[in-house]
C-alpha cells in the first residue's frame, strides 16, 4: 500500500501557521512512507474563494520547501461530483427537497443526503475511538444542485478518487468525521481513509490561532526575513517532539523520527519569541556567505553587502538580529548602527564622561588612545586586539573616563555598540580619524 495524504486547503484567506502545520505534518507521513503528498484547493464556495488566496498558498508552499506530487482544483472537478451526486440520488442514498425559501437567495431545492442515522466509530490515530452518533446531523445537504456541490460531498469524493490513506488535518474537522464516513459508505468505498486529527494551535492566550488572532500569514514571516528551515523546524514542533528532546532539526531530520503516535493531544502554543529564539540560533550557523545573501534584500544601498565593511558588521548583525528583517531598523537614522553610514554631527560637552565631565581629562585620554591604536598594525585590527590594547589604561584612569569619550568620537550616539566592537567596524583609519576629530572638537 502506498502511503497518500493530501493538503487541502480553502483559498478563503492568507495562508498562516495553522493551516501550515497542517500541510507539514500530512507532508512529513507522506514522506518517511516514501508515499505521494497530493495539493487540493478546496474552492466550491464561489464567494470565499479567491485566486490570490490560492496563489498565496502556492507560493508559501513553496517558500517553504514542501513540494506535492500533484495539484487539483475542485471548481475543475464539477463533472465527477456531478455523476456521483446523481448515483447517490440514483441508489437513495440522496434526494431532491423541495424548501421553503427563508430569505432572499434561498433555493426553492436543494440535495439532501439520506442520513442512515446511526452509530459511527472511527479509530482516530491521535484522539482514538470516536463515536458518534449521526442522528442529531439529520438529512444533511451535500449538494445546492447537480453542479453546486458543497464541502462533505467535495472532500469525500475527491478523496476516494485520490486514493487517499491516511487525512491528516485539524481538529477543527472532527465533527465532520461521521458525516464523511456516512457518504463514504453510501458511495460504496471499499477503503476509508485513516483519520489523524491533530490539535489545534493557540495564541500565547491559549484562545484559538485565527486569522483574526494572531495568526500570520506566512508570507509575511518571509518579508520579515526569517528564514523557511526554520519555520519547517519550529512548526513541526508545536504538537510533536522527538524522543530526544533536541530542538534544532532539519526537514530530513523530521522526516526520519516523526511518528504521529508522539502528537500530543492538547493544543500546542504559537509563541512568536520562541520563532525567534529558532531563527537566531539558525543564522548563528550560516557562514558569511549565506549570511550576506539572506541580508542583501534588507540592508540599505548606501552600505554594498559586497564591502569589506558590511563584512566587518556581520558578526556584530548576527548578535543583534533575530530575523534577517530587522537589519533596517538598526542601520536606520535613529538606529544602533547609523554611526556606520557616517558620524553625525555631536556637541562636543557630550565627549564628556558625565561622572567626570572634565574637558582636560576628556582630551588627555583621548590622545592617549589614539597612540596606543596607532600603534596596532591594519592586518591585525580586531574587536579584540583594539581591546587589548586599550583596555590597561582605561582600567587605571576608569573605565567610563577613557572609553566614554572614545566611544562618542567613534559613533556620535548615546547608544552604540561597545567601542572596540564599533572601532573593528569602522577600520583603523577611520576610526584615526574620528578619534582625530574628537580631539580637535576639545581642542
Ligand atoms: N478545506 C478544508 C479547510 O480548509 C479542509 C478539509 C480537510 O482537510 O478535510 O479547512
Amino acid at each position: 500500500m502506498t502511503v497518500i495524504t493530501r493538503f487541502a486547503p480553502s483559498p478563503t484567506g492568507l495562508f498562516h501557521a495553522g493551516s501550515y502545520r497542517t500541510a507539514l505534518f500530512a507532508y512529513i507521513f507522506a514522506k518517511q512512507n516514501k508515499g505521494k503528498f497530493i495539493l487540493r484547493i478546496e474552492d466550491t464556495d464561489k464567494e470565499r474563494s479567491k485566486k490570490e488566496y490560492e496563489d498565496n498558498i502556492i507560493d508559501s508552499l513553496k517558500w517553504l520547501g514542501l513540494d506535492y506530487d500533484e495539484l487539483y482544483r475542485q471548481s475543475d472537478r464539477t463533472d465527477i461530483y456531478k455523476k456521483y451526486i446523481q448515483k447517490l440520488i440514483d441508489s437513495g442514498h440522496a434526494f431532491i427537497s423541495k424548501e421553503t425559501p427563508k430569505e432572499a437567495g434561498d433555493r426553492a431545492e436543494v440535495i439532501r443526503f439520506k442520513n442512515p442515522k446511526k452509530k459511527v466509530i472511527f479509530n482516530d490515530l491521535i484522539r482514538g475511538q470516536v463515536e458518534f452518533d449521526t442522528t442529531e446531523l439529520g438529512d444533511f445537504v451535500i449538494a445546492k444542485s447537480l453542479e453546486e456541490p458543497v464541502f462533505h460531498l467535495v472532500n469525500v469524493v475527491d478523496d476516494h478518487e485520490m486514493g487517499m490513506t491516511h487525512i491528516i488535518r485539524g481538529e477543527d474537522h472532527i465533527s465532520n468525521t461521521p458525516r464523511q464516513i456516512l457518504i463514504y459508505e453510501a458511495i460504496g468505498a471499499k477503503n476509508i481513509p485513516i483519520f489523524a486529527h491533530i490539535p489545534l494551535l493557540l495564541a500565547k492566550d491559549r484562545s484559538k490561532l485565527s486569522k483574526r488572532h494572531g495568526a500570520i500569514p506566512m508570507t509575511e514571516y518571509r518579508e520579515r526575513g526569517f528564514l523557511p528551515e526554520v519555520l519547517v523546524n519550529y512548526m513541526a514542533l508545536l504538537g510533536w517532539h522527538p524522543a530526544d528532546d533536541r530542538e534544532v532539526l532539519t526537514l530530513d531530520d523530521i522526516v526520519k523520527e516523526f511518528s504521529l503516535d508522539r502528537v500530543q493531544k492538547g493544543g500546542a502554543i504559537f509563541d512568536e519569541e520562541k520563532l525567534k529564539w529558532f531563527d537566531h540560533q539558525y543564522i548563528a550557523k550560516l557562514n558569511n556567505d549565506e549570511f550576506q545573501s539572506h541580508a542583501s534584500p534588507f540592508v540599505p544601498e548606501w552600505l554594498a553587502t559586497s564591502s569589506p565593511l558590511f563584512k566587518r558588521c556581520i558578526p556584530l548583525l548576527r548578535e543583534k538580529i533575530s530575523s534577517f528583517g530587522e537589519i533596517p531598523q538598526l542601520l536606520a537614522d535613529n538606529g544602533e548602527l547609523r554611526f556606520v553610514h557616517g558620524l553625525k554631527d555631536y556637541a562636543p560637552l557630550s565627549l564628556l564622561w558625565k561622572k567626570n565631565p572634565k574637558r582636560e581629562a576628556a582630551l588627555v585620554h583621548l590622545q592617549k588612545v589614539q597612540e596606543l591604536v596607532m600603534a596596532i598594525p591594519d592586518d591585525s585590527f580586531t574587536a579584540e586586539s583594539i581591546k587589548v590594547a586599550v583596555w590597561n589604561y582605561a582600567e587605571a584612569e576608569g573605565k567610563g573616563d577613557v572609553l566614554w569619550p572614545l566611544r562618542m568620537a567613534l559613533t556620535g550616539q548615546d547608544k552604540s555598540p561597545d567601542p572596540f566592537t564599533s572601532a573593528f567596524i569602522l577600520g583603523r583609519e577611520e576610526t584615526l580619524n574620528r578619534i582625530h576629530l574628537a580631539i580637535k572638537k576639545l581642542s
